[in-house]
Parts: C-alpha cells; structure tokens; sequence
C-alpha cells in the first residue's frame, strides 16, 4: 500500500490518501493539546503508544461483535484503517464523576455513578463542541435515529467490555470519549482512538491517573503513565 498525499491534519494525527480509495493511513503525533486547543505541547512517545493501544484494543472489540474502522499497523505511528466519514459527535461514556460533569453537577470527582452515563458533544472546534441531547442532533441531522441507536448500543457493549478488559490489568475506565464513522455503504464503525489521550484511567488502587489529565492539569509525570499504560496492556 502506497503513502500518498496528506487528506488532514488534525491536533493529534495525520492522515493520508492511499492507492486504495477505500483505505486511509493515519500517523499518529507526539503533539498534545488540551482546553481545546488553548494549551499545546508533547509528550514524547505518545503517538507510538497511542498507535499501538488503539490498534490492540480495536482488535479486541472486533473479536466481540464491535466493528471497527481497523484494518492493519504498519509501523510504530502508523496504522490503515477503513475510509469513513466521521459522524460528528464526541461520544462520551461515563462510569464515575471526573472532568467536566463532577464540576457541572457538583460532584467530587471519584464519584462512582449509580447508573453509566451517555453524553454527546457537537464537533466544532468554533463551538468549542457544544453538548447536545438527541433531538438537537436529530434537528441539525448530525445523525440519523437509527444512527444514533446503534452508536449508543455499541457505546454501552463497548463500556462493559473494556471495563472488564482494564479492570484485570488494574486499570479502571473513569470515562473515554469514542467517535464513529460511516462506510461507503452507511455502516456505521468505531473509528478514531482509544488511549490515555482520549480515556480517564485511574490505577485500580492508588487511583493515580494514567492519562492526559497529567498533561490538562500540568501534574507532570506522563510519558510515564502513558509508557505504563502500554505495559500493562501490551506488556512492553
Ligand atoms: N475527551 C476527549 N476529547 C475531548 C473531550 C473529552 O477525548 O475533546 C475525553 C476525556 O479524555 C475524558 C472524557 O472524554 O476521558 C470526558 O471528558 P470531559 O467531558 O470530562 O472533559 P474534560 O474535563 O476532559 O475537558
């Protein structure tokens, strides 16, 4: 497969036309934002072990029932993945109170929630992606009913998998933002990444974060929990 010519570049990753109209290459960047954009920076290693987290946990969801833009890693940063167009909603899954919902509701964070919590955000960097319910995201046709009924379906199955998945690693799934994509043909897939850039990850028992809130909230130390996120997972 060919590397062609850069289709965009996003904060955290490239993409690139292949010689497949069907396939896509993405090359994963050291490059880290947060506060949307407002703070910019790296954290060395970060492409390479986002790479390879989301490409090893794309996989497992595919072994259970999850279908998933995945198609094969091509290097430490570089993976092909199916052409889709992104749906565009943030999916955000949330077990316990972190981030934005404990300072919205008033909760410390920590907070286990009684039941799992589904939000969804408008992509647009100029709205600062707005939360939307699904009559807005019906009304501005972000996506259809019966689009939207799938993604959320696939947002709880996917919850309880790697839920289970981290739990025996000692990792516990704070929240994770997911996003979908659609085929040629309408399917809708799991694209996008799964990392410690786009998941909260507390240690199961120090409850020491493993993921970008080190960076959002200058606390230091994260190329080493992302470098142990890695090890855990893929035992390297
Ligand atoms: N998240 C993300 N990208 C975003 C916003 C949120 O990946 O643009 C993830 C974030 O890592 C966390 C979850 O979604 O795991 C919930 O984030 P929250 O709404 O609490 O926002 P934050 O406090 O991170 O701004």
């Amino acid at each position: 497969m060919k590397k062609l010519e850069q289709l965009y570049e996003g904060k955290a990753k490239k993409v690139f036309a292949t010689d497949d109209p069907e396939i896509v290459l993405v090359d994963y960047k050291d490059d880290a934002t947060a506060g949307n954009g407002a703070k910019k920076g790296t954290i060395r290693g970060k492409g390479v072990i986002n790479n390879r987290v989301t490409n090893s946990l794309m996989k497992m969801l595919e072994t259970k029932g999850i279908p998933t833009h995945f198609v094969e890693e091509i290097s430490e940063r570089e993976t092909l993945v199916k052409k889709v167009t992104i749906v565009p909603l943030e999916v955000i899954v949330r077990n316990v109170a972190a981030g934005s919902l404990a300072k919205r509701l008033g909760l410390p964070e920590g907070t286990k929630l009684k039941s799992t919590v589904l939000e969804y955000c408008y992509k647009d960097d100029a709205l600062g992606d707005p939360m939307v319910n699904e009559y807005h995201i019906a009304a501005i046709e972000a996506a259809t009913k019966a689009e939207l009924d799938i993604i959320a379906s696939y947002s709880f199955k996917i919850n309880e998998i790697l839920t289970a998945y981290l739990k025996d690693v000692n990792i516990e799934l704070i929240d994770f933002k997911l996003e979908y994509g659609r085929l040629a043909d309408g399917t809708i897939v799991l694209a996008d990444e799964i990392s410690p850039d786009t998941c909260r990850f507390w240690d199961s028992i120090t409850h020491q974060h493993l993921d970008k809130d080190l960076f959002r909230r200058d606390l230091g130390g994260e190329e080493e929990a992302y470098q142990e996120v890695m090890k855990r997972l893929l035992g390297e």
